[in-house]
């Protein structure tokens, strides 16, 4: 056993000196929503802080230029831990999704455990992940981080995610992949001419009505879900629609069940072209995978958790959960040993995706959820700089897992 209990006290007291500067931080990207791929300024800001506090800052990064990665080295080489930062918002909602928080407490303990680093070995990196809400051309970025070797040479990585209720170290997430149908047809006169006509609206309705008609038929066991909008049905009712577009997002726990539900999916649609007389365009993203349990490091947090006597769901009752949504990254913890704990914010019965949600953020409880963020990845990393047992168990954890 290595006794490391003299750097969790200090790198918990410089979080504790970072916090004000945080806070600030997390409500002006709080007040300032911008979305995926367009957040200029939520990035700027925290490539600001980081420099300030003597980080080495490429930025922009990966050919993302809202992306950015910043390292401190410590006194000599060792363990390399990478905590991943968010802090785009969504649409219509501003930061419904707390990654005002995210981005804040994955700069903050960045700084934190580097304020050690003259001391202890390895590095510390933070990379700044953009439209993880998958907006725009950078959506779902840290997918081509981890199949481009952004996390190579990384021992573990991780981030917090706020929710509301109490924290879990842990969570199921599910694979995910988009599904974009167009359907072209042909205007007329819709009561004089309609024989002329080829409705697009009509196909999307069919197929909107043909994938619930195959819902019954989905793999229980398969934790499937299947939603989807239409987002465009014609401009005025007087005119036959000549085009009609609908988005489908289809998700499972079981990645091999994904191009089934994209097949329903495409199948439904090409029927509704067939019973319409449309055309049909389709185009399928690269999706996001499940993700990968590592026990090790759920326990390192369960630790981290219980020293700042913060409340969290027992994992065994985590397990039993079906799981709820779906995170870019999920691709991460397929390429190095990775953990997405989540911290409860209370306010039990606001919706994620809400304007409430983005209130919540700003509440003393957003506060106190910045604070258990930042010391909880701190004090994982300490022990990982510090503990060389703990770390070789995690990573071989995530070697047999990742074979298996
Ligand atoms: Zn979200
Ligand atoms: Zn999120």
């Amino acid at each position: 056993m290595v006794d490391n209990s003299v750097y969790m006290k200090k790198v918990q007291d410089e979080a504790d000196k970072l916090l004000p500067e945080l806070k600030k931080a997390k409500d002006e990207i709080g007040l300032n929503p911008e979305l995926g791929s367009e957040e200029e300024k939520s990035s700027a800001l925290l490539v600001e802080i980081l420099r300030g506090h003597g980080f080495e800052v490429e930025y922009p990064f990966f050919g993302m230029h809202t992306a950015f990665k910043a390292v401190r080295k410590g006194k000599e080489s060792g363990p390399v831990i990478a905590i991943c930062a968010e802090y785009d918002a969504l649409p219509g909602i501003g930061h419904g999704c707390g990654h005002n928080i995210i981005g804040t407490a994955g700069v903050g303990a960045g700084i934190a455990v580097s304020k050690l680093l003259d001391e202890l070995p390895g590095e510390v990196w933070v990379i700044g992940t953009p439209a993880e809400e998958g907006h725009g051309p950078h959506g779902g970025s840290k997918v081509r981080m981890a199949a481009q070797g952004v996390f190579e040479g990384v021992d573990v990585s991780y981030m917090v995610h706020p929710m509301t209720g109490t924290s879990m170290v842990t969570g199921n997430f599910l694979a995910v992949t988009g599904i974009t149908l167009e359907f072209k047809g042909k205007t007329a006169h819709a009561a004089a001419d309609a024989h002329n006509g080829q409705n697009a609206l009509n196909a999307a309705v069919l197929t909107y009505m043909a994938i619930h008609a195959n819902r019954q038929q989905l793999k229980r066991d398969a934790n499937a879900v299947v939603h989807g909008i239409i987002t465009e049905g014609g401009l005025a009712n007087n005119i036959i629609p000549d085009k009609a577009v609908l988005r489908f997002g289809v998700r499972s726990s079981d990645d091999t069940y994904i191009p089934h539900l994209i097949e329903m999916v495409v199948n439904s649609a090409k029927g509704a072209a067939l019973a319409t007389s449309c055309e049909l365009e389709y185009t399928v993203s690269a999706g996001l995978k499940s993700n990968l349990q590592n026990d090790g490091l759920e326990k390192l947090f369960i630790k981290t958790f219980e020293a700042l006597d913060h409340e969290y769901v027992d994992p065994v009752a985590v397990a039993k959960m079906p799981p709820g949504g779906s995170t870019d990254f999920a691709d991460v913890t397929h390429v190095v040993a990775a953990i997405h704990p989540m911290i409860g914010l209370g306010h039990k019965g606001v919706a994620m995706h809400s304007k409430d949600f983005a209130d919540v953020s700003m509440t003393p409880e957003g506060d106190k959820g910045l604070e258990v963020g930042v010391k909880a990845l701190a004090m994982a990393s300490v022990e990982l700089l510090t503990n060389p047992e703990t770390l070789a168990a995690i990573k071989a954890e995530f070697e047999s897992r990742r074979l298996n």
